[in-house]
């Protein structure tokens, strides 16, 4: 899948929309989801151009890589939901239904987030 500039995760990093930013730095920004599945439910994006995880890791450099992490831990640590549990979650790709081709991670918590997966159909 090669990066497409148009898609909405571009477009808030260019100031082109809005977004209710929770963190930004050199390497990454988040901000919450606007359709939220929880208390906590914060997006934390790169700000170079990859699509999904395995475009991220095998792609970035070693400080974008680091700079990322880093970044989404900053947000769980802000959120104050370490103590009590969170999910991380990168949908990849089409059987993981990602909606938007910017590579992102979902910062979920402040519930009980239930089981990880719908039973199989
Ligand atoms: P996915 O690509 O399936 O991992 O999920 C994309 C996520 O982006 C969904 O949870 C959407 O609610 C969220 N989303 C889509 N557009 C926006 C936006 N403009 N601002 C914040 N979140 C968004």
């Amino acid at each position: 899948m090669s990066y497409d500039s148009s898609n909405v995760f571009a477009k808030i990093l260019r100031g082109e929309i809005p977004c209710k930013k929770v963190y930004e730095d050199d390497f990454a920004l988040a901000f919450n989801d606007i359709n939220p599945q929880a208390p906590t439910h914060v997006l934390v994006i790169p700000k170079g151009p990859y699509t999904t995880y395995d475009d991220f890791v095998s792609s970035a450099d070693d400080a974008e890589i680091a700079g990322f992490h880093r970044a989404v831990l900053h947000v769980i640590t802000a959120a104050e939901i370490a103590a009590g549990g969170y999910r991380l979650i990168s949908n990849s790709g089409v059987e993981a239904h990602q909606e938007v081709q910017h590579y992102h991670v979902h910062v979920l918590g402040g519930r009980d987030l239930g089981a990880m997966l719908n039973a199989p159909e």
